[in-house]
C-alpha cells in the first residue's frame, strides 16, 4: 500500500507470450519507454537476459523451458511486489506455467498479452535467423516448428501484429494498462 502511494500506481506483471519473432520484445521495449517517460516505475524482463544468468543452467527441452518460465514468473512477481510494472517478454509456450504465475498474483495484477502472429509471418521476418536454422534442423525443439505452442485461452489482450501496426498495438496496450493502474491505486 505504501509502495503504491510512493509510485502512484500498483505493481503488476504484463506478460507477453507468443512465437519467436511475434513482436513481444518490440512491444514491451517501446511500452517500457512510454511508461518510463511518464515517470512510472517500469522494467522490461526479457528472456535473453535471464537465459545468460539466472537460467544459464537450462536448455530448451520441454522440462527446461517449463523451469525457465517458472523462474521468470517468480522474478516478475518479486519485482511487481516491489511496485514495478514488469513487462515480461517470454515465448512461454505452455499454458500451465502462465496460469501458475497468474494464480500467484493478486487479482487484476497479471495481464496476459497474446502476441498472436502467424508462424508464416514470424518466419518471413526471421529477426534473429532462427527459423532458417530450425528449418535446417540446426535447432531441435523450436517453438512453432518442432515444438508446440499453446495459445492463451482467455488473454486480457490479443494483437495480430500482421494486421495491426506497432503504434496501434501500443495505443490499445496503453489504454488497457492505464485503466488497470487507475483501478488499483
Ligand atoms: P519476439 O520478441 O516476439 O521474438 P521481436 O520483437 O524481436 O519478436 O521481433 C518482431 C519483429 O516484428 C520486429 O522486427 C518488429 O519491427 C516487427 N513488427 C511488425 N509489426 C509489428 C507489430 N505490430 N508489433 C510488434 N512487432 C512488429
Amino acid at each position: 500500500m505504501e509502495r503504491t502511494r510512493r509510485f502512484g500506481h500498483p505493481g503488476m506483471v504484463v506478460w507477453f507470450t507468443g512465437l519467436s519473432g511475434a513482436g513481444k520484445t518490440t512491444l514491451a521495449t517501446q511500452f517500457e519507454r512510454i511508461l518510463f517517460d511518464q515517470g512510472r516505475a517500469a522494467y522490461l524482463l526479457d528472456g535473453d537476459i535471464l537465459r545468460t544468468g539466472l537460467c544459464q543452467d537450462l536448455g530448451f527441452s520441454i522440462i527446461d523451458r517449463r523451469e525457465n518460465v517458472r523462474r521468470a514468473g517468480e522474478v516478475a512477481r518479486v519485482l511487481a511486489d516491489t511496485g514495478f510494472i514488469v513487462l515480461a517478454a517470454f515465448i512461454s509456450p505452455f499454458a500451465l506455467e502462465r496460469d501458475q504465475i497468474r494464480a500467484k498474483m493478486p487479482p487484476g495484477r497479471f495481464v496476459e498479452v497474446y502476441v498472436n502472429t502467424p508462424v508464416e509471418t514470424c518466419e518471413q521476418r526471421d529477426v534473429k535467423g532462427l527459423y532458417r536454422k530450425a528449418r535446417a534442423n540446426l535447432i531441435p525443439d523450436f517453438t512453432g516448428i518442432s515444438s508446440p505452442y499453446e495459445p492463451p485461452v482467455d488473454p486480457e489482450l490479443k494483437f495480430r501484429t500482421d494486421q495491426e501496426s506497432i503504434e496501434q498495438c501500443l495505443i490499445r496496450l496503453q489504454e488497457f494498462i492505464e485503466n488497470r493502474l487507475r483501478a488499483g491505486r
